[in-house]
Parts: C-alpha cells; sequence; structure tokens
C-alpha cells in the first residue's frame, strides 16, 4: 500500500451487509481503481477495533438482532465516530441509519441507545416496507434521482441537525409521512436504499468519492451498461 492509496473502511459486513451492501464497497474502489486511483477495502470485523483514519467508511442493512451487535461494537471501539468528527464521509444503509442515530426500537419495542452520529430516532411502525423506491436528491452536486430496493419496518424521524438524503418519489422512504428519505449530516450521510445502493447510483458514488479525496471534481466514466442498468431500474421503481 502507497501513501496515497484511498483506504475504504467496510465496517463489521460479518453483522451489517444484507443485499449485498458490501458491495458499496466495490464500487467505490472500483470507479477509483478506473481513474487510476490506488484504493483498496479494508474490513473491520467485530474482531478489530474501529480505526479513525480510514478515508471513507461504509455501512451495510441488518436483522435487528445482527444490528443490536453492531451498535455494542461501535458504541465500544468509538474510531467512526471520531472519524465523521474529522470531516470524513460515512455511508449508513438502513439498520446503520438506525444504529447511528440517538436510539432505535426493534420490533419487538425494546429501545437500544445508539451512536449519536445522526441527529434521528427510529420506531417500528405498523406495516414493514418493502419494494423500489425512487427518490429525487436533496444534495448540493446531485442531481439524477436515485433508486434501491427498501426493506424496512422503522421509521425514522430526522432532528434539527440532520436533512434529508432525497425527496421521495415513489416508496416509503424515511416512513414517518413527511416525504424524506435517508439522511445528510456533516459528511455522513445514510439511506434505506439497498441494491447495492451505489452500483445504481452512481452519482453518489462519486459524491462520496470526492469527499474521500477532498476533489471539487472527477474525471467522468462512460459505462454505458451502467447507464442502461440505471434507466431499466428507474422505469422499474416507477411501475412499483
Ligand atoms: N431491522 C431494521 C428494520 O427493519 C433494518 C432492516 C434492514 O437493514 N434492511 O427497520
Amino acid at each position: 500500500m502507497s501513501e496515497s492509496t484511498l483506504r475504504i473502511g467496510l465496517v463489521l459486513p460479518d453483522v451489517m451487509g444484507t443485499y449485498g451492501d458490501g458491495g458499496n464497497a466495490l464500487v467505490l474502489r472500483q470507479r477509483a481503481l478506473m481513474r487510476g486511483i490506488d484504493a483498496e477495502i479494508v474490513q473491520i470485523t467485530l474482531d478489530d477495533e474501529v480505526p479513525d483514519s480510514l478515508d471513507v467508511y461504509t455501512l451495510g442493512g441488518a436483522e435487528d438482532y445482527a444490528q443490536r451487535l453492531a451498535t455494542r461494537h461501535l458504541t465500544r471501539y468509538p474510531g467512526l465516530q471520531r472519524a465523521a468528527a474529522a470531516g470524513r464521509p460515512v455511508l449508513a444503509i438502513c439498520a446503520a441509519i438506525q444504529v447511528l442515530g440517538h436510539w432505535y426500537e426493534t420490533s419487538a419495542g425494546e429501545r437500544v441507545e445508539g451512536i449519536s452520529l445522526f441527529d434521528l430516532t427510529t420506531a417500528p411502525q405498523a406495516t414493514r416496507s418493502i419494494g423500489e423506491l425512487v427518490t429525487e436528491p436533496a444534495v448540493d452536486g446531485l442531481q439524477a434521482p436515485l433508486s434501491g430496493f427498501e426493506n424496512h419496518r422503522g421509521g425514522t424521524t430526522l432532528g434539527s441537525d440532520a436533512r434529508p438524503l432525497a425527496r421521495v418519489r415513489h416508496g416509503v422512504g424515511n416512513g414517518v409521512g413527511d416525504g424524506t428519505e435517508g439522511v445528510i449530516q456533516g459528511t455522513a450521510l445514510g439511506t434505506y436504499m439497498h441494491g447495492p445502493a451505489l452500483a445504481r447510483n452512481p452519482e453518489l458514488a462519486d459524491h462520496l468519492l470526492q469527499r474521500a479525496m477532498g476533489v471539487d471534481s472527477l474525471s467522468p466514466l462512460h459505462l454505458p451498461q451502467v447507464e442502461r442498468l440505471r434507466k431499466e431500474r428507474l422505469a422499474a421503481g416507477r411501475r412499483g
């Protein structure tokens, strides 16, 4: 590994990573490598302390029990909290949004303290939200609609320090009736989109890469297959 290698943290893939969310780290690495930027994935498991020195962090979704194990580990080793406070970008998918909030309630009605990296709370809703999600991003520098697959029972209420990542066009999103999807706070962002989200939304991947590298733009990548799949998935989302 050279000094300039971009280090991508894949946080707790042993317990958080439903629907191939670990693929988000692969997409970041691949889009860096295709531009000649050296990049590597650093896996942080339940056997490891969480380092605060990586360039970008990704966390996947999980079922209630796995989510609890992750919460306990991130509380015990607060490297992610230090990294986010230092401005490193973080991508949190589904259950990870909930773990990174102040607290979440499990389907069994138990309240679990989160790590308060996001100003939000999550409580189970009457029905589970499952299906295609299409949204309009509400973040500077992102224009194209976002799409993903959601499957969660939790509904997330954002506090005043957190902003939504997007407005819902189709699907449920945060699920508390305000039409919001996901969260952005400082350089950390969260979304209910599985997919993996970055394979389906290359603009979002490049947004994270730019932040990780501290640059305003990246050379464009021309990947017609990715564009075609994107269009198909957006159309599928609109059909429902
Ligand atoms: N257990 C959480 C919920 O149902 C998260 C699920 C997930 O990550 N897909 O809300």
